[in-house]
């Protein structure tokens, strides 16, 4: 799951989670995107490193996911 807030300060940091992936991926420094980003909290900036997206590995064994 991509976490909404941090989990140590607790600033939004969601809206900031597509560009970041985004970038990364494309190949630019990820700490260069955070500076960026202006995202200078080391927490702030731990919780988007550190973040990784297994929504999509979890749904399909999920019984209550409508599936089309
Ligand atoms: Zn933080």
């Amino acid at each position: 799951m991509i976490p909404i807030r941090c989990y140590t300060c607790g600033r939004v940091i969601i809206h900031y989670y597509d560009e970041f992936q985004r970038r990364v991926r494309n190949g630019e420094d990820p700490g260069k995107v955070l500076d960026d980003l202006k995202i200078d909290r080391y927490c702030c900036r731990r919780t988007l490193l550190a973040t990784v997206d297994t929504t999509k590995d979890i749904i399909k064994f999920s019984k209550h996911v409508y599936r089309w």
